[in-house]
């Protein structure tokens, strides 16, 4: 399925239906230029995101011999069908930061820190292992292609127009949002999602990701923007009002982690996770599909990190456990 988004330059959106996820969907961007063309994004290396992105592709008669690929960042619903690019020869563009992070993770060794910390943190071993199945890990890209790498500041040339990269640390270590200037048009990838709240993780290569996140909303607030295109469902025409909900929904997070931590002291990540608010269509924390509660264990810590950093809370290990009081 694909939608023309704006002409001159003609940027179109390929919905990429994500199975079984609640993201629902992948916005694949494609810009045609005369000379060159952009892909921004792929969708989960399985079958059925790569029939609705070559679908997309052969429907927009894109040629990939004069195309370009952006990786936004490494996850694998955006990553995920890099191989199509590569093996006809497009450059993929990306941030080293999540490029290395990848490629860890391809040998294994991001995955082993995420399961020791959730070990740590009071999640049982059942469920630890119930994650080997996580769509993030299945679907995920070989590691097998060089990059160009982008930084923030920089300048592209891509599909013949002069993109900005804008550097957004939080959802991601290395995650890039590219913007057009003259146009006001934002690609911000899942910095900014405008119907669901975008994930914030601990991470083994960035502490206190929400402090991050946090600044990179600062960073991107004042930015002039009058077509706002997300990875993740509808777009909007601008950002203030979403950054400022966002903001606020983290603010009232950190305030229920305290309250949790206060009426139960002594309780690890695992404890507090089930008392917070999720929104599930009412599902109960034990009736949670085991990829929820490890988001849902990553988003508690995340906002248990900030409140260690910021001297709010207090961390003790007990028996390999972590504990957290209030100060
Ligand atoms: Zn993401």
């Amino acid at each position: 399925m694909i939608q023309q988004l704006y002409h001159n330059p003609d940027i179109y959106q390929i919905h990429v239906d994500l199975p079984d996820n609640p993201l629902k969907y992948l916005n694949s961007y494609v810009v045609k230029g005369p000379t060159r063309h952009l892909v921004i994004d792929t969708g989960f290396n399985r079958p059925e995101c790569q029939a609705a992105l070559c679908g997309g592709l052969r429907e927009l008669d894109v040629d990939l011999s004069r195309t370009d690929l952006f990786l936004t960042h490494l996850h694998g619903d955006h990553s995920g069908l890099v191989g199509l690019f590569t093996a006809a020869g497009c450059p993929v563009y990306m941030n080293e930061i999540d490029y290395t992070y990848l490629c860890d993770e391809y040998a294994g060794q991001a995955w082993q820190f995420i399961e020791d910390t959730y070990m740590k943190e009071g999640m049982p071993p059942e469920d630890i292992k119930s994650q080997f199945t996580n769509q993030a890990r299945r679907y995920s890209p070989r590691i097998d292609f060089p990059i160009h790498a982008v930084a923030d500041g920089d300048v592209v040339r891509l599909a013949d127009i002069d993109f900005h990269i804008i550097h957004t640390p939080g959802h991601t270590k290395g995650i890039c949002c590219l913007y057009l200037p003259e146009q006001e048009i934002f690609f911000t990838s899942d910095h900014i999602l405008f119907d669901i709240t975008p994930n914030i993780q601990v991470w083994p290569n960035m502490s206190d990701s929400l402090d991050h996140y946090l600044e990179s909303l600062e960073k991107v607030r004042s930015l002039p923007v009058k077509l706002a295109l997300p990875g993740h469902r509808k777009g909007n025409t601008s950002i203030v009002g979403r950054i400022d909900e966002i903001k606020e929904h983290h603010r009232r997070r950190l305030n229920e982690v305290l309250s949790i931590a206060a009426a139960r002291p002594g309780s690890t990540a695992y404890d507090i996770a089930p008392h917070m608010t999720w929104s599930m269509r009412g599902k109960k924390w034990h009736e949670f599909p085991p990829t929820q509660k490890w988001f849902a264990m990553g988003e508690t810590l995340a906002h248990i990190e900030y409140l260690l950093h910021h001297g709010q809370l207090r961390r003790e290990e007990q028996g390999g456990l972590f504990r957290y009081y209030p100060v």
